[in-house]
């Protein structure tokens, strides 16, 4: 029998930066990780909103340039639907600093038309900003990096606080009284008991302690992405008809992902998602590369974050992700940081979360609307697309 005081099944960005922050007070930790730790490759387009960075600086005390992350700025997202797209979602834009040309001579219902077209397209802009989750504040800043890089980082900082982890490992039953798991090395077979004061779920989307003690598993969604060369500065995020979600092209500095991301699950989604992947790919001028890999997300807003009395959930696993934008690594962050001053002796976790878990409550529950909108705003009012 393995004693811990917390033991944390999944190494993931939650996983480990909730390790981190518990050793670093003093509490023995164990991290089970069902892959290799350290070879594992989180898929992800590793778009990181200033809110993100907060997160990490609030966990690590330091900001990602200090710590060597050096992400790349997003300097501009066109969003598109159909023949038409929105420019300048995000596009060196600072409150009140925007550049606007003369104005061309024109009729006067030519100029009462463009008028309120351009002011629907600074709505529609600003909508789309909050929505993803970026703030006049923090500059709508979206930096990006190669999300290996990040996860790299966040477990190096739990081994070097003496964090223990074991590779290749999971958990099989949970017995609630007695504070035991019942664990599985997937590479020998050899199983073993762990007997903790709290357990906690970082095991992403489809969770399995989650399942175990909730009894089901969270509703997900399927993304695929693959990594391709940059062939353009610019991030493109081409919304689709029919279906809730999106295909993106971000450009990272280095190198670029292309992925696609719909709410609707049907028997064949792997097929539909590739052939949309793949025209949209032909569209932004690159092709599917041979790595190209599937991931679920969260989809639904069904947030929970205590499964038991002695057992908690943390980013994906929590159900905590953005579901209109995707964007999980800053609510990873924060639920890990949240939880670790709880087990401290800090505020209790769920206070700590509420407005977290409201927002992404809100944008599940008008998801559907959302997609509408934006996709009605990028036709009405957007610019016919030129190649
Ligand atoms: C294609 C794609 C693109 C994305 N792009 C972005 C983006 O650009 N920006 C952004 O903010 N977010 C993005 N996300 C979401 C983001 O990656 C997640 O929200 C974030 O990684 C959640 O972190 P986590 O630690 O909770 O889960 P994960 O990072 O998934 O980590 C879970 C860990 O648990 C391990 N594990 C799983 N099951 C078990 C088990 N049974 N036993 C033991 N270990 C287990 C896994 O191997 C993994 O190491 C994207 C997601 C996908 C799928």
């Amino acid at each position: 029998m393995i004693r811990t005081d917390v033991l944390v099944v999944g190494a993931g960005a939650a996983g480990a930066a909730l390790g981190f922050m518990l050793k670093r007070a003093g509490k023995e930790t164990l991290l089970l990780e069902m892959q290799d730790a350290r070879k594992k490759s989180k898929l992800c387009a590793g778009a990181l909103e200033g809110r993100a960075e907060k997160a990490f600086f609030a966990v690590f005390g330091a900001t990602v340039d200090e710590a060597g992350l050096a992400p790349a700025r997003l300097e501009a997202v066109r969003a598109r639907f159909g023949g038409y797209e929105l420019s300048k979602v995000l596009s060196r834009w600072t409150p009140g600093g925007q550049v606007t040309p003369p104005p061309e001579p024109r009729s006067i219902v030519a100029s009462i038309r463009s008028l309120f077209r351009s002011g629907g397209r600074k709505v529609a802009r600003l909508a789309l900003r909050h929505a993803m989750g970026l703030h006049p504040e923090e500059g709508y800043t979206v930096r990006c990096l190669p999300r290996k890089r990040l996860d790299d980082y966040i477990l190096g900082r739990y081994l070097s606080a003496g964090g223990e982890l074991l590779d290749h490992s999971t958990v099989r039953a949970i017995d609630e009284e007695r504070c035991v798991a019942r664990c599985v090395n997937l590479v020998t077979k050899e199983t073993f008991d762990v007997q903790y004061q709290k357990l906690v779920g970082a095991d992403g989307a489809a969770s399995i302690v989650r399942s175990l003690l909730d009894g089901r598993r969270q509703r997900s969604t399927l993304a695929l992405e693959a990594r391709v060369p940059l062939s353009g500065e610019e991030a493109v995020i081409r919304l689709t008809k029919g279906a809730n979600g999106y295909c993106w092209y971000i450009p990272r500095g280095e190198d670029a992902t292309v992925g696609c991301y719909y709410h609707d699950l049907t028997d064949n989604a792997d097929v539909i998602c590739r052939e949309r992947l793949s025209a949209f790919s032909s569209e932004v001028g690159t092709s599917l590369s041979s790595n190209l890999r599937g991931a679920l997300i969260p989809t639904n807003g069904d947030v929970l974050l205590r499964a038991g009395k002695n057992a908690f959930l943390v980013g994906d696993a929590a159900g905590l992700i953005d579901v209109l934008t995707g964007g999980g690594i800053h609510y990873a962050l924060i639920s890990a940081k949240a939880l670790a001053d709880d087990l401290v002796g800090g505020e209790p976790y769920e206070t700590a979360m509420r407005s977290q878990v409201d927002f992404v409550k809100k944008n599940a529950a008008h998801g559907e609307f959302f997609f509408s909108v934006a996709r009605s705003f990028v036709q009405k009012i957007g610019k016919p697309i030129v190649r």
